[in-house]
């Protein structure tokens, strides 16, 4: 791709600094499309489920995606912080969605959880529930502000099992329902479903 290359969205004056999908976009539009398409798999993950998409071109968007994120995120001189952080959310994002296509089935389920963080400074815990569960994590309503990495401990309210988890990504949802992704770090089956069966019904 030449630098002198123009966006492809109509209208838009800006050279080209990433291509998706064929297409050519600059920083703004690229990131705007990224959220777009992220959005729509979420959605489409949270209802029928990514095997109901045509997964490989699934797969090419989060490779493709990442890969320009990164490289824009490394490269761009004129980069802002707000702009810095949402190629960083975009790769995260991407890299969620990427685990999604590979791994295990995902069930509507709300259990009652308490979420604790130990941060330093910064301790807080919080009774909530979960909005969907796999065998390996969760996306849960979480008011409190999570950072991806950050470890926080799950206490089902109903058996009171504890396991530690690795916020994966926390997506702002209005001024209130903010919700993240947590996956276990070492527990294998936390919410004691037959994953066989749920994997069948899909
Ligand atoms: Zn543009």
């Amino acid at each position: 791709m030449t630098s002198k290359e123009q966006c492809a969205i109509e209208g838009c004056v800006h050279s080209a600094a990433a291509s998706l999908d064929g297409e050519a976009y600059c920083r703004e539009h690229f990131i705007s499309m990224c959220y777009t398409r992220l959005d729509r798999y979420d959605e489409i993950r949270k209802g029928p489920g990514l095997s109901a998409t045509n997964t490989d071109s699934v797969r090419r968007f989060v490779h493709e995606c990442t890969r320009a994120a990164d490289h824009m995120e490394h490269g761009a001189k004129d980069l802002d912080n707000l702009d810095r952080a949402k190629l960083l959310h975009i790769i995260l994002s991407a890299s969620e969605l990427g685990r999604h296509l590979r791994r295990s089935p995902r069930k509507v389920a709300t259990i009652p959880v308490r979420l604790s963080s130990e941060r330093i400074g910064g301790a807080w815990e919080e009774d909530t529930e979960t909005v969907l569960v796999s065998r390996y994590g969760a996306l849960v309503r979480c008011k409190h502000v999570a950072k991806a990495g950050e470890t926080l401990q799950v206490i089902r309210a109903d058996t009171g099992e504890k396991a530690d988890a690795r916020v994966a990504w926390q997506r702002p949802l209005g001024n209130e329902d903010v919700r993240i992704g947590v996956e276990f770090v070492s527990c294998e089956n936390f919410w004691g479903l037959d994953w066989g069966v749920v994997e069948e019904a899909r």
